[in-house]
This record gives structure tokens, sequence and C-alpha cells, in this order.
């Protein structure tokens, strides 16, 4: 089944990037046919995949209506993996939106005509809650919460959550909460030890029992415009990964 999956965290740096590059590879590894969407402007998916930036149509022409997802779809390089590419003015969509009446929709509308194509389509919003990343939410299946397993961890969670519940009760009935993935995961340090036991403590069922190490191999994969699946097949980070893919699927 077509399942849209959104990854968001309104703090920067969790891991939202990495997770959605890495988990959409994943699967396409795994033979599903996958979609990734740039929803940030500083287009690190997008990058991370080796290809440009400044590609158009992108993601930002599509919500202006300037472009179908259709011709905004672009093949990687790897199989099974698809992307909308973001584009540095996508950074102007966060004001341009909220100007257009009904605009939460716009990305559900797009994705319409393309989605039962993908099983899965990945959405990577930007660091805020503003109007992109409830554009995803409203065209989302089902969140992924990355965490940096760091302290602080759990600061805006809460809002988060109340956000979430807010677009499940006025513009999105079936979204549902996937997971909360702990990121960057120093099995060393007492922090993060500390840190994953009192993530799991405050929401029992939430979070996946995948953690993702924190990994040179996965930290330095998008330099060379590639997921860590690509750039070191047998590293703890793509280990990770697939085992998050696995428990993706055996969840949905
Ligand atoms: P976000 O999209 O939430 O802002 P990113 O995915 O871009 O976060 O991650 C922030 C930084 O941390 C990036 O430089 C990324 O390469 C690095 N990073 C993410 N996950 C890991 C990891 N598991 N191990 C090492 N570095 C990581
Ligand atoms: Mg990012």
């Amino acid at each position: 089944m077509a399942t849209v999956y959104a990854i968001a965290n309104q703090k920067g740096g969790v891991g939202k990037t990495t997770t959605a590059v890495n988990l959409a590879a994943c699967v396409a590894e795994a033979g599903y046919e996958a979609l990734l969407v740039d929803m940030d402007a500083q287009a690190n998916a997008t990058v991370g995949l080796g290809i440009p930036k400044d590609s158009a149509p992108s993601i930002y022409d599509v919500l202006s209506g300037d472009a179908t997802m259709e011709e905004a779809i672009r093949p990687t390089g790897i199989e099974h993996l698809s992307l909308v590419p973001a584009s540095p003015d996508l950074a102007g969509a966060s004001v341009e939106l909220p100007r257009i009446e009904e605009s939460e929709g716009r990305l559900r509308d797009a994705l319409a005509d393309v989605r039962e194509r993908y099983t899965f389509t990945i959405l990577d919003c930007p660091p805020s809650l503003g109007p992109l990343t409830v554009n995803a939410l409203v065209a989302a299946d089902r969140v992924i919460v990355p965490v940096q397993a760091e302290y602080f961890a759990l600061e805006g969670l809460a809002g988060l959550l109340d956000t979430l519940g807010l677009i499940q009760r006025e513009l999105n009935p079936r979204l549902t909460i996937a997971g909360m993935l702990l990121t960057m995961h120093d099995g060393r340090t007492r922090l993060a030890q500390d840190v994953e036991r009192e993530v799991r403590e405050h929401f029992p069922t939430l979070v996946f029992d995948t953690v993702i190490p924190r990994n040179i191999r996965v930290g330095e994969a998008p330099s060379f415009g590639r997921p860590v699946i690509h750039h070191d097949p047998h590293c703890a980070g793509s280990d990770a990964y697939f085992d998050l893919a696995k428990e993706v699927a055996a969840r949905g």
C-alpha cells in the first residue's frame, strides 16, 4: 500500500534529512518504489543525493502551481529511488503560502496523481512548524520524529505533539505517528543512555526499537552525494538504517 511519511521535528540538526535520505535509500534497495520530496530550502536531501540545489522544476514550482509533481520528479541514479528536489527559492514559499486560501493542502493535492506509484513517499521537512511542514503533515499518512540523543532531547517534543494533534483534528484525520527515532546515539556515553531511557519512559509505545548510532560514515556520506548504504554498506550506520526500514515496514 502506498504510504506517505513526513520526517518532522522543528529542531534543526536532529537527523531529519539523514533519516529521510537513508530510509528512502533502504526501502529502494529492498525493491520498493520510493519517492523522496525535499521540503527544505536548504536542499540538504537534494544535495545529499548528488543533485544540484538549483535544479528546476523543484518543489517550489510545484507548490506555486508552475509545475506538476510529475514534471518535478527526477531519477536519482539509484534504482527505485526518485526525487523531487528543493531549491533556495523555497524559502519564499513560507511567506507566499499563507496568503493563498487553503494552501495547507497544496502538497497533498499535487501528490494525489503520483502517490499510488510509490510504496514509500518520504517528505523531508524544514526545521520549523511553518507552512511547509504543515503542508507535509497534511499530505502525510504517518510521521517519523527524529530525536537527537542529547541533553534537551525532550524539549520541544510536547509542542510538536500538540501541533500533530491540531493537524489531525483540523486538517488531516488520517495522520498517525509512526514513531520517534533516537539518532546520533553514542552508546559509550552515560548521557546517551540516560536520554534514551528518559525518552522511552516518556513515550513508552512511540519510540522505535532501532536506534541510529553516531557514525562517521553517516555524517560524511552527503559530501559524496550518496546515502550511507551506498557509501559504506557495512558500517554501523547502514545496519541501523536497514533495521529502521524493516521496522517502519513492519509497523506500516
Ligand atoms: P536535520 O535535517 O534535522 O537538520 P541532519 O540530518 O542534516 O539534521 O543532521 C545534522 C548533521 O548531523 C548533519 O551534518 C549530518 O550529516 C549529521 N548526522 C546526522 N545523523 C548522524 C549520525 N547518525 N552520525 C553522524 N552524523 C550524523
Ligand atoms: Mg534537514
